[in-house]
């Protein structure tokens, strides 16, 4: 801390410009309110820097290199494709860079609101506000929003400390393209980064510890899923922990697993994601976090000192840009005396492998696993006229309904579209309607969605 420099007196401190955290503190600042914004990375956090804005701006690289290999089946000759790796990576980082510009102009911009540079921590109380540092600033606050989302997890495997691995950040700063890219991790960012490298020219395998890839989903969609990715030519071990991780001389990376040797030029660690609370030294004034550093809340996002909200990844209600986003929704609507909780937010996701994966509440293991009555559909993308035109037939669909109340409790929508069929879904499942509303209604042709009728009228008994 700078003791030259005054300490600063703020009404609210905001404490990480993630997702949450910028719209929190301009539309608190724009009721009238003092307001610091604390960052000490990049404005926009994992989302806008190495999340969601880069990986699906090269996802779509991606994807036409996909479809031009695949031109000749829509009767187009394109020649032989190549990629120029180091330009769909330049591209990516110019959205990266245009959004997290336009988000750092509009918090500039804002009456009432400063920016402050620098690792924000408590240093203590002073009667009723947080003392607080921001690098070498010192600031006061009546009000604090945690908002530090999270970073990768790197597990402790036999030989990692020894070897260059990659993470979500680190990967999207290569500007060469690997020869051979090792994924330890077959959940959402693992298959998304995988099949993007393996469009993109790399060799790519993938290693998952547990039975099957996406060990949270149907078995049908991980099925569906792992039959796609081999199809495009990527490895898969799953069913053994990695044994060990070690450097070849001058070629790269080795890990074992399952007793088997697997060679490849870079390493990416895809494990999971530890919270950035370390950094915000909790006790000084008393926040109490769980053993793994994340910060529990009440429904109203409250943490059990008053005063202060965890919002966004760190609250571990969610691990989505939109659940973080609407935890600052939640908490500027009580502040106007609303009466908004986070409890009871029914889950909603999309993983972006090509085609999507489509998800919002149970799956059917969870359907199984409540003990109640429930109905099914399933049908097979295959059999969706509009995939058929698109000549995109991988995947499935399957909805859950609760036998009792008739209200659709779950669906898991793999196939073309299906990040935004599944939203026709889960905004049907907010209002609390019957499912028989959403079969009477009238669809658009040819649409994916216009299958969703169709299915509920399959209803039968879960078995
Ligand atoms: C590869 C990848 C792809 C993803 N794709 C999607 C997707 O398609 N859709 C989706 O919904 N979600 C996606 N996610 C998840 C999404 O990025 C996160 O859920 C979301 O960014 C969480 O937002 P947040 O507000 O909690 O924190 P973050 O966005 O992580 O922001 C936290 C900010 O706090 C700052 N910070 C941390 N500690 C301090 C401190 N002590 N002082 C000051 N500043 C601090 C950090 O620098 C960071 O800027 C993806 C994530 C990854 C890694």
């Amino acid at each position: 801390m700078n003791k030259s420099k005054p300490v600063l007196e703020f009404d609210v401190a905001v404490i990480g410009a993630g997702q949450a955290g910028p719209n929190l503190a301009m539309t608190l600042a724009g009721r009238g309110e003092k307001v610091a914004l604390i960052e000490g990375g990049l404005v926009g956090g994992s989302c806008v820097n190495y999340g969601c804005t880069p990986t699906k701006t090269l996802r779509k690289s991606a994807r036409v290199a996909y479809l031009a290999r695949r031109a000749g089946d829509f009767g187009i000759q394109a020649g032989k494709v190549e990629i120029d790796f180091a330009a769909a990576m330049g591209r990516m980082q110019q959205r990266v860079d245009e959004s997290r510009a336009g988000l750092e102009a509009s918090i500039t911009g804002q009456d009432g609101l400063t920016l402050l540079r620098g690792w924000g921590a408590f240093t203590g109380r002073a009667g009723d506000r947080f003392e607080l540092t921001a690098g070498d600033q010192a600031l006061r606050a009546a009000r604090v929003f945690l908002n530090t989302g999270t970073r990768a997890f790197i597990p402790p495997l036999p030989g990692i400390d020894d070897v260059p691995h990659l993470d979500n950040v680190s990967l999207l700063q290569l500007r060469e393209r690997p020869r051979h890219l090792i994924i330890i991790g077959g959940s959402y960012i693992g298959l998304e980064m995988g099949q993007i490298f393996r469009r993109l020219g790399s060799e790519v395998t993938v290693i998952e510890a547990g039975p099957r890839i996406t060990g949270h989903e149907n078995e049908a969609v991980s099925k569906a899923i792992t039959e796609m990715l081999r199809g495009e030519g990527i490895h898969f071990y799953t069913g053994n922990e990695v044994e060990r991780v070690e450097n070849i001389f001058d070629a790269g990376i080795a890990v074992t697993v399952g007793g088997q040797r697997v060679e490849g030029s870079h390493l990416l660690v895809a494990t999971g994601r530890s919270p950035n609370t370390e950094r915000l030294n909790l006790a000084a004034v008393g926040v109490k976090a769980d053993e793994r550093g994340f910060v529990p809340t009440n429904g109203k996002l409250q943490t059990n000192v008053p005063g202060i909200w965890a919002v966004g990844d760190i609250n571990k209600r969610g691990a989505f840009t939109h659940t973080s986003y609407q935890d600052g929704q939640i908490v500027l609507a009580n502040l106007k005396g609303g009466a908004r909780s986070a409890d009871g937010r029914v889950s909603t996701y999309a993983m972006y492998t090509d085609p999507p994966l489509g998800r919002v509440g149970l799956s059917e293991g969870e359907a199984r696993e409540s003990g109640r009555a429930t109905l099914v559909a399933n049908f097979q993308m295959k059999d969706v006229s509009r995939a058929k035109e698109e000549s995109e037939t991988a995947g499935l669909m399957q909805i859950l309904v609760d036998e009792q109340s008739e209200e659709i409790v779950g669906a898991s929508l793999l196939g073309f579209g299906c990040d935004e069929v599944i939203q026709v879904i889960s905004n049907f499942m907010a209002t609390g309607a019957r499912y028989q509303v959403l079969r009477d209604a009238l669809p658009i042709h040819p649409t994916v969605a216009e299958f969703l009728p169709f299915l509920l009228d399959q209803l039968e008994p879960l078995k």
